[in-house]
């Protein structure tokens, strides 16, 4: 096979962003690795957010806020409402670029995977859903392993993560899930197991009658290896009342993350908003995930994602607009000062906003995704099964240079994007716009 690529290579310099149409030997995975606490970081990167804030003007309302993160200190609960209510919405975006910038430089960094929903029987009914069937539905499933393992090998030769969520089953124990992990790292070693809400791991427990320590023990044994971090929804418990009742509480949430850390399974964490909280609840959710954070250090990446409405569910909803969207992502890089990447999921948000988020202080895109149910019975139109070159030229159409990594961000490799089949005319973007 000719290891020779016509390629676009992006490089920054001086505010622009460039792309020059080279020959070259095909990338090679490097040894470029990092601790699960920094994930890919800048281990200065507090200093040099302090050089890029310094460089720039900002406007007198937000002047209180620039100096605290100059200063390297937590910004508070009032913080956040000054941003979520300052008019430019753009010097937010710059604010949090610059602290994106400022850990990853312009790298944002992407997988390969797939999103296999193992069944939608579920006996909690969230309003929210539009995924769960009770199980006399007729468009009820529940794969079995060989099932499951048909649908996987499908995509196995082209990924290395496997996110895996669904209803909390009624039949379903803790053999179930043992059985279906082993069979998976049987039969494809290579493929990591991101899999169960935090909601399904509090069923598991009470169906199997185990405590959580030995449930984990357990699901480790088999092969899990990081929890995806869905079903935090709003932590407030008086709105998961009204939302999803039954599900687990604003604690028991944190307490099963601050469980699965202490076994050493490190898991992502979720934001459901443009439901009926208040931009006080979403910012309460986000300090309550930054203080467990700084007790286990595990937390990967957090996914604020909002609401996908229809006619039929939760017509309260205050829905999110795409300003507010990319307001909450900003403020999240903002505030999350210590959990690493903060991901636009282009499964929820679509592939245009996330472009621009990228420029809103996230650094991270969910991946390939080979298949997808649950945002998509939402009403979702995100394409599915893209092949990196897709997700690549995503990524560099947002002034940013694209890296694979891998499930625990603890290797990546630069993406070197290969020509595209048309010759494009664009060849400078200015960043600065
Ligand atoms: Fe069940 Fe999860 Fe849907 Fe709630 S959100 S009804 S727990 S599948």
């Amino acid at each position: 096979m000719n290891n020779l690529d016509e390629i676009y290579y992006v490089f920054s310099l001086k505010n622009h962003t460039y792309i020059i149409e080279v020959s070259v030997q095909r990338a090679i995975m490097t040894d470029w690795t990092s601790s699960m606490e920094l994930a890919g970081s800048d281990p200065e990167w507090k200093s040099t957010l302090c050089e890029i804030l310094s460089q720039a003007d900002w406007s007198v309302e937000i002047t209180p806020v620039v100096d605290k993160l100059k200063n390297g200190e937590r910004l508070t609960l009032q913080d956040g409402m000054i941003l979520f209510n300052h008019k430019d919405l753009f010097e937010l975006g710059r604010l949090a670029t610059s602290s994106k910038k400022s850990r990853f430089g312009d790298n944002v960094f992407f997988n390969s995977n797939v999103h296999i929903n193992q069944t939608n029987v579920c006996v909690l009914s969230c309003k929210f859903c539009a995924f769960s069937r009770t199980k006399r539905s007729k468009d009820a499933y529940s794969l079995s392993v060989e099932q499951y393992l048909s649908e996987l090998e499908k995509y196995a030769s082209r990924i290395d993560e496997v996110h895996s969520v669904g209803g909390l089953h009624p039949d379903w124990d803790v053999e179930y899930y043992c059985e279906l992990f082993s069979s998976i790292k049987e039969r494809f070693p290579s493929i990591s197991i991101k899999a169960l809400t935090a909601v399904e791991i509090k069923h598991l427990c009470k169906i199997s009658n185990l405590p959580i320590e030995e449930l984990y023990s357990r699901l480790i044994d088999a092969g899990l290896g990081s929890l995806p971090g869905g079903g935090a929804e709003i932590l407030n418990d008086d709105i998961r009342d009204k939302i999803c009742y039954g599900k687990e509480t604003s604690q028991e949430y944190i307490d099963i993350h601050r469980e699965a850390h202490k076994a050493g399974i490190p898991s992502n964490c979720t934001m459901l908003f443009g439901t009926i909280e208040s931009l006080e609840d979403r910012l309460n959710h986000m300090i309550q995930l930054r203080n467990l954070a700084d007790e286990t250090s595990m937390f990967q990446c957090f996914v604020p994602y909002p609401f996908l409405p229809d006619s039929t569910r939760l017509p309260e909803a205050q829905l999110s607009t795409a300003n507010e969207t990319l307001r909450t992502i900003a403020i999240s890089r903002l505030m999350l000062d210590n959990i690493p990447h903060i991901k636009a999921y282009r499964m929820n948000i679509g592939d245009y906003l996330t472009e621009l988020a990228l420029n809103f202080g996230a650094d991270d895109v969910d991946g390939t995704v080979g298949r997808e149910s649950i945002m998509h019975l939402a009403g979702a139109t995100s394409s599915l099964d893209y092949d990196k070159y897709q997700l690549g030229k995503l990524i560099s159409d947002a002034g940013c240079i694209p890296v694979i990594r891998d499930t625990k961000y603890e290797n990546f490799s630069p993406y070197i994007i290969k020509s595209p089949q048309r010759p494009r005319r664009l060849k400078v973007i200015n960043t600065e716009g």
